[in-house]
């Protein structure tokens, strides 16, 4: 009798060798990822034109399909997970991480109600609490993980927008935004591009933004924010997304907290500051605004993906973003999708639960604090190069890096990409033209700094060699 696709997949899971074939690909990767060229080569990005095919009609065979991956895929990957990738801000993962995550993969578990994942709802549970009190926050503050800071952001300001508007007498859910009363949002001029996609998306207006202007390190200057009101929401930093510098939250939030303003915190990579003996100063006072957007995937360095929204208002957040349904199965512990825009969604919570697990308060704080420590290094060795200057003060984890003329950065740039050592990307600082160095890795040692700064170096002596033919 012919085999049914049924049949063969029955098969997979009996015989387990695409799973150990897969797991041995894995651990080959990770064994030299520490060590390889940081962004991929040239010939692999091209040889990705194998997968320029048209859907098979007939099945393929399992073995070969995760053999194409693994042959044409992993050299195609940026090795994030090491520690010379410095681009945008790419935190790596713990080792403990990703051995849950595949323990995770393998459950499947989507944790929208208590009833479809008992340990998803726990774990979330469990993390909402140490979450809370990790940061200091007030105890009855809710938690929804989401794919992201984008994410966060966006439901944050849901909360917010909910919250001013019920305020009015007005509900959003129910009412539409067509003749609401008006929200004011203001926020700093360097705001991250999410929370302004976020404005848009919650049909806040872009156009309505009041811009508060920036000092030379990024950070809202205090005075210059106008006078808020109970209708007014603002949008505060932690983590500048070029300087890592931080906003005043000590006297903007007690300031906004008079005014019953809501404050929302961008906080994807630099909330976590919070959780450092050495550098909470950075986050004083943040515990007194209504909504907090982080990432577990940047500082933290939990896999992808992995984000978190934490409300002071429970009631808020939850209305904004509650469904219901004929079929939905309420339970008295916690049911994540009213916390979250999705009902449906990847049980996240498994490697966030681990990483916190695994490292302990002593851990998270031994692990950020060596970031900062990086960062510091890493400035301090490039100083010593004629022909590049330090832009920030070196606060947190990034390092804004320039050279003498607009020109001459972009061409270092390049050729710093084009060695592949490490990696890190161009941004524009104050209309100029600057190198970005995010140090987010718990795998960055002292030796990737000193070895990325001699690539820094060979790549200033390329420029000016070609400068002189
Ligand atoms: C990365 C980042 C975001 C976006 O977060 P995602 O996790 O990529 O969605 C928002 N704000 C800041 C300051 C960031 O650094």
């Amino acid at each position: 009798m012919n085999k049914t696709l049924q049949d063969n997949m029955f098969q997979e899971i009996r015989n387990k060798e695409i799973f150990k074939q897969a797991q041995e690909y894995s651990f080959n990767y990770l064994e030299n990822i520490f060590e390889r060229n940081v962004y991929p080569t040239q010939e692999s990005i091209h040889d990705l034109a194998i997968f320029d095919e048209e859907l098979p009609v007939n099945s393929t065979k399992a073995k070969n399909v995760i053999e194409q991956l693994n042959q044409y895929g992993s050299p195609a990957t940026t090795a994030t997970l090491g520690g010379r990738y410095f681009g945008f801000v790419t935190g790596s993962a713990l080792p403990i991480g990703l051995a849950a995550k595949n323990l995770g993969t393998y459950w499947d578990q989507a944790p929208a109600m208590n009833v479809l994942s008992p340990i998803g709802s726990k774990l979330e549970s469990v993390v909402e609490k140490w979450l809370i009190e990790l940061f200091n926050f007030p105890t009855n503050t809710s938690a929804g993980f989401v794919s992201g800071t984008s994410t966060a952001n966006l439901c944050g300001l849901a909360a917010a927008r909910y919250r001013i508007l019920q305020k009015n007498n007005w509900d959003v859910n129910q009412k539409g935004l067509r003749n609401a009363p008006e929200i004011r949002i203001v926020t700093s001029r360097q705001a991250h591009s999410t929370v302004i996609k976020a404005i848009g998306i919650l049909g806040l207006g872009q156009e309505n933004i009041e811009w508060v202007d920036v000092d030379n390190q990024g950070r809202i200057i205090p005075e210059s924010i106008p006078e808020m009101d109970e209708n007014t929401i603002l949008i505060l930093q932690a983590g500048n997304v070029n300087s890592g510098a931080f906003d005043d939250f000590e006297i903007i939030c007690e300031k906004a907290k008079k005014t019953n303003t809501w404050v929302h915190i961008d906080g994807a990579f630099g909330l976590w500051a919070g959780a450092v003996n050495e550098l909470k100063h950075l986050t004083k006072g943040v515990e007194n605004a209504s909504s907090w957007a982080v990432d577990g995937h940047k500082t933290l360095n939990t896999p992808y993906d992995c984000g978190i929204i934490l409300c002071a208002d429970k009631e808020a957040m939850t209305s904004a973003l509650h469904m219901s349904g004929s079929y939905i199965v309420e339970s008295s512990e916690r049911d994540g999708m009213f916390y979250t825009p999705e009902m449906s969604r990847r049980a996240r919570i498994i490697e966030l639960w681990s990483t916190m697990k695994y490292l302990g308060k002593n851990g998270i704080d031994e692990m950020i604090l060596t970031m900062n420590q990086r960062a510091k290094q890493f400035a301090e060795e490039i100083s010593q190069i004629k022909g590049f200057y330090i832009e920030n003060d070196i606060v947190f984890n990034q390092v804004i890096v320039k050279c003498n003329s607009d020109k001459i950065t972009e061409q270092v740039l390049s050729n710093i990409q084009m060695l592949r050592e490490c990696w890190l990307g161009g941004s524009m600082w104050f209309d100029k033209k600057v190198m970005r160095v995010s140090i987010c890795s718990w795998a960055t040692t002292k030796n990737d700094i000193t070895k990325s700064v001699e690539s820094f170096k060979k790549a200033l002596e390329l420029e000016k060699t070609n400068a002189n033919v």
